[in-house]
């Protein structure tokens, strides 16, 4: 075909440098509680709002008797429909309904978790009168899809590709979950990167950049649902991360959950009334210990009040920092073990930190601030980057890198990310054999050699683990295989090569070979249960085309509604002000315009056809009385 490959192609990367163009990559920070997006534009990474001018979205989802919400829209309407709202789906994503850490969320949502096949969470909510269930993996690609909008109506441009950050101590299962929900989403997942290293990026890009001296950086990123400690080194344009610590249960709603606790009980104690069944009041109180929380990171007391909690009955109360410190100190005292943890790990003294930097909206909390201050002997904290936004910032940055969208600065930047749980296979008296420890660089590929327990052994079992105990039960088991086929053989005579490779992702693919015959197996975990098959995935993908075609259409239907709802009052009002017009025909109006007014009581959720009826109904009446005006 005739064409001239080298200035189409030079037109064509001309445009991508500017980051402009179809197709375009963002990098979305899927946050427990709020999630933001951003975009590498022209020469530096934009921030972007949503359809409220806001820079950070929450991540609910709330479904009602006629449509679906995503965002400040679904918050907005929570405290109203609690059952069906729903939030904190990262705190799910990965999990089994049988683990400890879901069983003791569950108590604090007002919406429904049940097991569903192979112990995975499912979220039922009822959704058009009818009751639907949802993964948690359905639940985070809605909030995907939701930023992906956002990014789009902004930009003015289709956008495929994506770099999502997940909390640097996500496991196994919970990275692999989040890139299903990517895919389902319909993203093309570039990368899936930890936040405290995207946080980094973004600290680079500022300012490591300019200094050719390593800098060590603690990253202490605490959000709603997730803490995360890294320390990195940044020396030009290398990020080296040394270690990676946290709790991905662990953030500001545990705090909000224990001033529940103390404000519920002093309730009780004060009217003799309980309000922990009741989902509606539950709610409105953990709104309100969130705002009052928010407030003593500036004031030393707040109060807390609500209008008729219960029976009518009011909340009148006042909160001090010295109290909610007390209330949390165990806590904030966990966070401080981690990032001692972390230093230690980086093989690092504490005093060879040179920045402490702030990530996450619990990070703005006074009393973290000043432990943080005291352990790194008066070290002053970085506030500089916006605690909110520097996690979404630094995954567009990898975005841009990674598509070719970026400048020159953000293709010299190379990353070095470290894996954050120690994998390995069960071994004799069910002990855990490590075969990648914590904190190796990853990409990575290590080969262990296992030897046969017993006489005459022809199979293995290879049980792969993660996590830091010597027991293996006391970890977390990702997947097993068999491997069948040995030559018969004394105990110990048979070698097994265990392969364990890690990819840029931190996803894992492990493989068993026994040198000698070449009998092999291998599993990328994918093959455990719980986790989403294929199918699945092709199947949600088309259920969330589906809902959004649903959205489209509630939004259609509304415009249609307001349209004729405008048309209506328009015509009222011009008429009743016009002064050349016969009482009769005034008389018409009115009577027309309150049987229409009646008629959409009547019709909340009428089709988009019976409005542009109704419209083409009130015209009938209203054009000829117009025309008598003129
Ligand atoms: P995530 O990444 O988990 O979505 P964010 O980083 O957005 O979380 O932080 C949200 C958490 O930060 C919430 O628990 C919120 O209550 C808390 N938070 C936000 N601002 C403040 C503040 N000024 N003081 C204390 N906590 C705050
Ligand atoms: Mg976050």
């Amino acid at each position: 075909m005739p064409f001239s490959p080298s200035v189409s192609r030079s037109a064509k990367l001309e445009a991508l440098m500017a980051g402009e163009g179809e197709g375009r990559s963002i990098g979305i920070d899927l946050g427990t509680s709020y999630s933001c997006v951003a975009a590498w534009k022209r020469d530096h990474v934009e921030i972007i709002p949503n359809e409220q001018g806001n820079r950070t979205t929450p991540s609910h989802v709330a479904f009602s008797d006629s449509h679906r919400l995503i965002g400040d829209a679904a918050n907005t309407q929570f405290a109203y429909n609690p059952f069906n709202t729903v939030f904190d789906a990262k705190r799910l994503i990965g999990c089994k309904f049988s683990d400890p850490t879901v069983q003791s969320d569950m108590n604090y949502w007002p919406f429904k978790v049940i097991p569903g096949t192979d112990n995975k969470p499912m979220i039922a909510v009822t959704y058009k009168g009818e009751e639907k269930q949802f993964s948690p993996e359905e639940i985070s690609s809605m909030v995907l899809i939701k930023m992906k909008d956002i990014a789009e109506a902004y930009l003015g441009s289709t956008v495929k590709n994506a770099v999502v950050t997940v909390p640097a101590y996500f496991n196994d299962s919970q990275r692999q979950a989040t890139m299903a929900a990517g895919a389902i989403a319909g993203l093309n997942i570039l990368r899936i990167i930890n936040e405290p290293t995207a946080a980094a990026i973004a600290y680079g890009l500022d300012n490591g950049v300019t200094s050719s001296e390593p800098k060590n950086v603690l990253i202490f990123d605490l959000g709603g649902g997730t803490f995360d400690v890294s320390v990195a080194t940044i020396e030009a344009y290398d990020i080296v991360v040394k270690a990676i610590a946290g709790d991905t249960h662990l953030g500001g709603q545990d705090m909000d959950n224990r001033m529940v606790d103390h404000f519920s009980k002093e309730f009780e104690k004060k009217t003799g009334k309980d309000i922990s069944g009741n989902a509606k009041a539950m709610r409105r109180l953990r709104n309100a210990c969130e705002r009052a929380k928010r407030g003593l990171s500036s004031a030393f007391e707040t109060p807390i009040e609500i209008e008729s909690l219960i029976d009518g009955i009011d909340m009148f109360s006042t909160i001090s920092r010295v109290t909610f410190d007390d209330l949390n100190m165990d806590l904030f005292n966990k966070c401080m073990e981690l990032v001692e943890k972390c230093v230690s790990d980086a093989k690092m003294e504490k005093s060879s930190v040179d920045e402490v930097l702030l990530v996450g909206g619990s990070s703005r909390i006074p009393k973290l601030q000043e432990m943080l201050k005291e352990f790194f002997d008066g070290k002053e904290v970085r506030k500089t980057i916006n605690p909110d936004e520097a996690v979404a910032y630094g995954a567009a940055v990898l975005a841009a890198k990674l598509s070719g969208e970026g400048n020159e600065k953000v293709q010299k930047l190379i990353l070095f990310e470290v894996t954050p749980l120690s994998l390995g296979v069960e071994i004799m008296g069910h002990l855990m054999s490590v075969c990648i420890p914590r904190n190796t660089p990853i990409p990575t590929r290590r080969v262990c050699t296992y030897r046969t327990l017993y006489d005459n052994q022809t199979a293995a079992g290879i049980l792969v683990y993660e996590g830091e105990r010597s027991k293996s039960k006391d970890n977390n088991l990702l997947g097993e295989f068999t491997l069948k086929g040995l030559p018969a053989a004394p105990r110990g005579d048979v070698e097994v090569k265990v392969c364990f490779e890690i990819d840029e992702n931190g996803i894992l693919n492990v493989s068993a070979e026994h040198i000698q015959t070449g009998i092999k197996d291998n599993i990328t975990i994918t093959n455990d249960k719980a986790r989403l098959s294929n199918k699945e995935i092709e199947r949600m993908i088309r259920d969330a085309t589906k809902y959004k075609e649903e959205d489209e259409a509630f939004r259609e239907k509304v415009k249609a509604r307001s349209n004729l709802e405008d048309y209506a009052y328009k015509m009222r009002n011009s008429i009743r002000g016009a002064a050349k017009i016969t009482a009769k025909d005034k008389k018409k109006m009115e009577d027309a315009f309150d049987s229409f007014k009646k008629w959409l009581e009547s019709n909340k959720h009428a089709e988009v056809a019976h409005y542009i009826n109704k419209m083409n109904e009130l015209e009938t009446v209203f054009n000829p009385i117009i025309a008598t005006m003129n």
